[in-house]
């Protein structure tokens, strides 16, 4: 599933294509992946540059010379790819926009649970979807402020998308692994230090994953990625992974309904 360290990489990829490129039409395999209805979407776009592209968290937003706002989902199999003949369109191109300098942008998604539509604007979809800072923005003192007086299990507070955007179930681990923080701990009782090991691992983590583009074999080997599995079809039985660091068995538990892996030896309640 994409998370935020492959939207980052879709992101700088189109930064680098489609970014600036006027839209001369478009094409829409099946209508049930337009949160827009397609005669709206058509004339919004016809015409209109791209001008700015962002993202928050897993939204990947792109700005028209209109003055809306275009928004992708990658749903669970969501990918782009610019290209200019028609031969080259890739297989499960759902969405095609085509560019008046000839090439073509392919919003690629073979299981179909992506989305796209228009937003007033980057600020209005903000707010209208409760997003919290970026997770690779949020400094520490907003990090602290906003979860120093909850009481809920840390993990759960770090996949709140209200709390801050684009952490999802495999990071959340990974992140409380490299802090050394028992998952179920009450935010409440963090420490300072542990604070600050936090945001450090939050921005370690995704820093990784970007600069490795999101190909998670390639992630050093002090990942607890490799024992963990990276998405939640490939978990594997805790009982056969080892902690990376002093090969102790993993132990594995439900912090607030999601599968959470840990080393009860790095990360003690
Ligand atoms: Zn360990």
């Amino acid at each position: 599933m994409p998370e935020l360290p492959e939207v980052e990489t879709y992101r700088r990829y189109f930064e680098e294509t489609a970014l600036g490129q006027t839209v001369a039409g478009l094409e829409v395999e099946d209508l049930r992946q337009l949160t827009t209805d397609l005669e709206t979407l058509q004339q919004e776009l016809k015409g209109a540059q791209f001008t700015d592209v962002q993202r928050i968290g897993k939204h990947f937003l792109i700005n028209l010379s209109t003055g809306k706002t275009l928004v992708l989902h990658f749903g669970m199999t969501g990918d782009l790819a610019y290209y200019r003949d028609a031969e080259d369109t890739p297989r499960f191109a759902r969405i095609v926009f085509y560019f008046q300098n000839g090439f073509r942008l392919a919003f690629i998604d073979s299981r179909k649970f992506g989305r796209v539509g228009l937003a007033d604007s980057v600020a209005v979809y903000r707010q209208e979807k409760s997003l919290g800072p970026d997770a690779l923005d949020i400094t520490l003192s907003q990090l602290q402020a906003s979860l120093q007086k909850r009481k809920a299990p840390i993990k759960s507070l770090l996949l709140d998308q209200k709390i801050l955007a684009g952490v999802g179930n495999w990071i959340a681990d990974e992140v409380l692994f490299q802090a050394r923080i028992f998952p179920a701990k009450p935010a409440t009782q963090l420490t300072n230090t542990e604070f600050e090991r936090l945001h450090t691992a939050i921005q370690n983590v995704l820093n990784t994953a970007i600069e490795q583009e999101a190909i998670y074999q390639n992630f050093p080997k002090s990942f607890l990625i490799h024992a963990r599995g990276w998405d939640e079809s490939a978990l594997k039985p805790a009982e056969r992974q080892i902690c990376p660091h002093h090969l102790e068995p993993l132990q594995i538990n439900k912090v607030g309904g999601r599968t959470t892996y840990f080393c009860p030896v790095c990360q003690p309640e």
